[in-house]
């Protein structure tokens, strides 16, 4: 179904994100017929490009990223006509009297901020003054949204003077997956599951997102944020979020987001001895961590584990283990959820005793698997063994379901339908540094450091330990 026409704007519409996720997800929208002819992208960046320059840029950037194989509505000339270009300074006054003369009025407008966060207030200020944005504009913002409780608020605190809560998308890519829309469809759409999520019948949850990456060309950045800031603040904890909530009433933006905001309030403080900090370190031909990131007494983490606590009526004594690493074992993202073991076995001991696990599988091949527990097919007697009862999106969905649509398609398509359930609210933000900013101060007061782990590996041994201690394992990365 297409979307009403829109103007979108992108700043920096020249950089990384743009080229590797934006412009390719806008093309796949394009090529499955949402976008109405009189829509268009407008890349507003420093570079001082013609038009044609930057349509050169698109189609380069969609040769380089876009995975999908065909273009049923047209081609890439044909979406690169929709492209249009301006040279505009974000902290000056270039090029904002002929981006404003570009807008058309009537139709959706969107303003993708996909620059560096000092970026957004001028931004913010620079749109308004021009006359651009009206009640229904929007404005989209990428991670980091700040690095600690103050410098979040400060931010919110400048979109909202120029915007309403309503307008403000913060995407947190993550939450546009569809596994993890999947993850509320499978919980609230079917009786099977709700009445046994909680800790009566779960015995602990897992959250992995482990990369086989090194930090790569962002070792400044990385080394500034570490595993915490980078990747639990805001992927984790919203993946907790929507595991852990309460249903909400209805599929609305704000009936899901107060459940979610409920959940961050309900954790508990973590104790270090809770936590697990690693930095990977060399092998043969590859770098440790330190060096990597250029600095030698680096003390943030490329790697984190630790158990977490929810303090509420549904979810007190489950604890929720998290893990989250750079150069691991495999790439590897998963939620699982185990439930406890049946009270009584009346297949006697030597069946051994099984449980169910449900995984959500967000990387690689999207999907879930349930794990129960059936006979041992043959006649060898009454054993028992678990297997997964699998569903793969990709095989569930038929052959369009082959090209799982990227997270930033959907996004993107819900800032145009105005639809904000997907992205984080500002008052969920500030509640997981909350959360989180104690945690970091206890390291920087107590001058803790993360322990060296292999690459290639799980993770520290002191991770092993961390879940161990509760008579657990984590689940293989594979
Ligand atoms: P980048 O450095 O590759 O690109 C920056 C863009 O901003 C360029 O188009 C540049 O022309 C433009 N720009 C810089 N200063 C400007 C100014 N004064 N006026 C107008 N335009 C200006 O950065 P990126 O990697 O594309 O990241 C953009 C944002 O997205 C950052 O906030 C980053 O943290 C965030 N982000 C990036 C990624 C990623 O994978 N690259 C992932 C998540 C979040």
């Amino acid at each position: 179904i297409p979307v009403d026409p829109f103007d979108l704007v992108i700043f920096g519409g020249t950089g990384d994100l743009a080229r590797r996720k934006i412009l390719p997800a806008l093309f796949r929208r394009f090529c499955s017929g949402q976008m109405e002819d009189e829509s268009r992208i407008i890349g507003a960046a420093r570079s001082d490009l013609t038009r044609d320059e930057f349509r050169q840029i698109v189609a380069e950037a969609i040769a380089e990223f876009n995975t999908s194989k065909d273009c049923e509505t047209g081609t890439v000339e044909a979406f690169l006509e929709r492209i249009d270009y301006v040279n505009v300074d974000a902290k000056g006054e270039d090029g904002w009297k002929e981006l404003s003369d570009l807008m058309i009025p009537g139709r959706v407008r969107a303003f993708y901020f996909s620059v560096a966060p000092s970026l957004f207030g001028p931004l913010a200020e620079r749109l308004h003054a021009h006359g651009m944005a009206d009640a229904d504009s929007r404005i989209v913002v990428e991670k980091p949204f700040g690095r600690d409780l103050e410098t979040a608020r400060a931010l919110n605190a400048t979109l909202a003077q120029h915007f309403d809560e309503s307008q403000i998308y913060r995407i947190d890519h993550y939450l546009g997956k569809e596994t993890v829309q999947n993850l509320m469809a499978v919980r609230f759409g079917n009786m099977l599951f709700e009445p046994l999520w909680n800790s009566q019948y779960v015995d602990h949850i897992q959250i992995t997102v482990a990369e086989t990456v090194g930090v790569g060309g962002r070792g400044e950045y990385y080394d500034r944020s570490g595993a915490m800031r980078d990747m639990v603040q805001n992927h984790l904890m919203q993946l907790l979020c929507l595991i852990a909530m309460e249903p909400p009433a209805k599929f609305d933006p704000d009936a899901v987001r107060d459940e979610k905001l409920k959940v961050i309030r309900a954790l508990d403080d973590v104790e270090p001895a809770n936590i697990v900090r690693g930095q990977y370190g060399a092998t043969k031909g590859a770098q440790d961590y330190a060096h990597d990131v250029e600095n030698p007494r680096a003390t943030s983490e490329s790697f984190i584990a630790m158990r977490v606590n929810i303090s509420n009526w549904r979810w007190a004594g489950t604890p929720f283990y998290l893990r989250t690493g750079k150069k691991l074992k495999a790439r590897s993202s998963e939620i699982a959820v185990i439930f406890k073991e049946t009270p009584h076995s009346i297949f006697g001991a030597e069946a051994g005793r099984h449980r169910n696990i449900l995984t959500i599988r967000l990387q690689p091949n999207e999907g879930m698997d349930l794990d129960v527990t059936i006979k041992e097919p043959g006649p060898g007697g009454m054993r028992l063994i678990d297997v997964p009862l699998d569903m793969t999106f990709a095989e569930a969905l038929g052959p369009e379901g082959e090209d799982v649509p990227d997270a930033y398609e959907r996004l993107i398509m819900d800032v145009i339908r105005g639809n904000q359930t997907l992205f984080m609210r500002g008052d969920e933000v500030e509640a997981a540094w909350a959360w989180t900013d104690p945690i970091i101060e206890g390291w920087e007061t107590r001058g803790d450091r993360p322990v060296s782990y292999e690459p290639g590996s799980s993770g520290p041994e002191d991770a092993l330990v961390l879940i161990h201690r509760d008579g657990r394992r984590w689940r293989e990365i594979r």
